[in-house]
């Protein structure tokens, strides 16, 4: 059961996957988080229910973040 504030959503909600992670494992490529799914490091997940859900963005490069960097001249 979730502690967090605000509380992560469940697993059956639509942004599921913003859960916050308890068990991260890397160099296994996968990462539980607070509601019981398990999300895989290629955006696949497996719900607690036992459902797979296939990845839904590509591998890897879309993890980095493009930050517009302000430049004052
Ligand atoms: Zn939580």
């Amino acid at each position: 059961m979730c502690q967090h504030q605000p509380p992560c959503p469940s697993s059956d909600a639509p942004g599921h996957a913003a859960a916050r992670v308890v068990a991260a494992h890397p160099e296994q490529g996968w990462s539980l988080l607070c509601n019981g799914v398990v999300l895989f490091e290629d955006t696949g997940e497996l719900l607690p229910d036992g459902r797979a859900v296939q990845p839904h963005r590509p591998p890897a490069r879309a993890a980095r973040s493009t930050m517009p960097t302000a430049v004052a001249a």
